[in-house]
C-alpha cells in the first residue's frame, strides 16, 4: 500500500522483452512460474485464464526504475494530499457512508474518521479503486525484472491464488503499477492476509464493495494494533533548549517525562496525565517545523506505510474530518527536498567525513537521517537529522 501519486494514464504496448544472456525470457520465466503455481494447488482453468498470452508491460518497468526529481518536503507533501479538497471531500463521503462506516467501526473497533482518512490518501475515497494496471501482467513484469523479483514472484503467485479463490476475475484484478489493489490499495499478500468478505456473498470484493473494502482496512488495522481509545498524536510545542537527539521515533517516553521535558500541548496546555502512555516526538520539517506527540496508533498507521510523512497525513485528514484544528505550521515555506543526485552527494560526503550512512543510495533513510544528526552534533548544529539544502551546504563545507 502507498499514499497516490499523480495518475499518470500511458499508452499500454505490449512488447516481448529481449532475451539476456543472464535472464530467461519472459516465455520461458512463464512456463517455469506456471509450474510453480501448478503446485502450489492453483487450477488450470485459472493459470489458462491469467497467463496464457501474457505480456511484460514496458510502462511499469520504466515506472519502476524512475528516480523522483526531488523529495517533498512536509509542507509540500501536506499541501498536496491533505487539502482542503480534501477534507471537504472527505467529510462528504464520512457523512453519505456513516451507517456502513459507524457498523463497521464498532465491528472492529476502529473510528470511522481513520478508515475514511486512508480511503482518501490510498485512491481519493475510491475514485481511483478500480486501478488502471492489470494486476497479474503488472506483476509478472515485476517479478520477471530482477530487481526484486522475489517479493513481486510471492505476489503475483498471491495474486493468482485470490482469483483462483473465485474473488475476482482477471479482467476485473487491476491495481497500480506495483500491484496495490482496491479501494485501500491492498497489494496481494495484504488481501491474503486480511481482506474480509463484510456483505457475506462469498467474495471478497476490495475493488467494487465498499463493505468488503473498509471491513478489510479495519481488520488489517485491528490486527495490526489499533486501540481505539487512543488518538494518534497530537502537535506539540517543544521548550527552547528541547534536545533534538530525543525527537526520534525509536525514542520512547511515558507523557509524565516528555511533561517533565517542559513538551506541552499547541497553545501551552499541560499534557494528558496518562501514566502508562508511551510517545515519541517526530519533528517532519527538523528543528524550524512544527513538532508532533504520537502514540501506538501512529506506530500501527506506520506498519501501513512506513512514511513518517504519511502517517501524519493520515492523522490530520483524520483530524479535520470531524473539525478538529490543522497543524499551526507546515514547517519553513519555499524550498523543496533534495534531489536523488543531492541525496548521494550527502551520503558520500558524510561517508568520507567517517559518518556511516548505510551506503549511497541516494535515499536518506533512518540510518543517513542518524549520519546527519552525528555530523549536526560534532558541527554544533541542532542535531535533527533534516535532510535540506541548508543542511547540504554545511556538510560540502565540511566540519
Ligand atoms: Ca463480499
Amino acid at each position: 500500500m502507498r499514499a497516490i501519486l499523480p495518475i499518470l494514464i500511458v499508452a499500454l504496448f505490449a512488447y516481448t522483452v529481449p532475451a539476456q544472456a543472464s535472464e530467461p525470457t519472459f516465455s520461458d520465466w512463464l512456463v517455469d512460474l506456471r509450474k510453480d503455481a501448478q503446485a502450489k494447488g492453483i487450477s488450470a482453468k485459472t493459470l489458462d485464464a491469467a497467463l496464457t498470452d501474457l505480456k511484460p508491460i514496458p510502462r511499469v518497468i520504466e515506472l519502476d526504475r524512475r528516480q523522483p526529481e526531488f523529495t517533498w518536503t512536509f509542507r509540500k507533501y501536506m499541501e498536496k494530499l491533505v487539502n482542503q479538497a480534501r477534507i471537504n471531500k472527505g467529510k462528504k463521503k464520512l457523512a453519505e457512508n456513516a451507517k456502513l462506516l459507524n457498523e463497521i467501526g464498532q465491528k472492529y473497533g476502529i473510528h470511522p474518521r481513520f478508515l475514511v482518512a486512508f480511503w482518501g490518501l490510498e485512491t481519493d475515497y475510491g475514485r481511483l479503486a478500480e486501478g488502471y494496471f492489470p494486476t497479474i501482467a503488472a506483476l509478472a513484469t515485476l517479478a520477471h525484472d530482477g530487481r526484486r523479483s522475489k517479493f513481486f514472484r510471492e505476489q503475483l503467485l498471491t495474486a493468482l491464488k485470490i482469483i483462483d479463490q473465485g474473488h475476482i476475475s482477471v479482467e476485473r484484478m487491476k491495481g497500480s503499477w506495483a500491484g496495490a489493489m482496491g479501494h485501500f490499495q491492498f497489494i496481494p499478500t495484504t488481501f491474503d492476509a486480511y481482506a474480509t468478505d463484510y456483505d457475506g456473498d462469498g467474495k471478497i470484493d476490495i475493488w467494487g464493495n465498499q463493505a468488503d473494502a473498509y471491513a478489510s482496512a479495519a481488520n488489517f488495522l485491528t490486527k495490526s494494533g489499533w486501540k481505539d481509545e487512543e488518538i494518534w498524536g497530537r502537535e506539540v510545542v517543544l521548550p527552547k533548549d528541547f534536545d533534538f537527539n530525543m525527537a526520534s521515533m525509536k525514542v520512547k517516553k511515558s507523557l509524565k517525562d516528555w511533561q517533565d521535558l517542559g513538551v506541552r500541548k499547541v497553545g501551552g496546555g499541560n499534557l494528558p496525565a496518562k501514566e502508562d502512555m508511551k510517545a515519541s516526538i517526530v519533528a517532519p520539517a527538523g528543528a524550524h517545523g512544527p513538532a508532533f506527540l504520537v502514540y501506538k496508533n501512529f506506530r500501527t498507521i506506520m506498519v501501513w506505510n512506513r512514511s513518517i510523512f504519511y502517517a501524519l497525513g493520515v492523522g490530520q485528514l483524520a483530524d479535520r474530518l470531524v473539525g478538529r484544528p490543522a497543524f499551526t505550521t507546515l514547517g519553513p515555506k519555499g524550498g523543496r527536498g533534495l534531489t536523488h543526485a543531492e541525496g548521494k552527494n550527502l551520503q558520500q560526503r558524510l561517508t568520507a567525513m567517517g559518518f556511516d550512512t548505510g551506503g549511497v543510495d541516494g535515499v536518506v533513510g533512518p540510518k543517513s537521517r542518524e549520519a546527519i544528526r552525528d555530523f549536526q552534533r560534532k558541527a554544533g548544529l541542532i542535531p535533527d537529522g533534516h535532510p535540506s539544502l541548508e543542511l547540504l551546504e554545511q556538510v560540502q563545507k565540511g566540519l
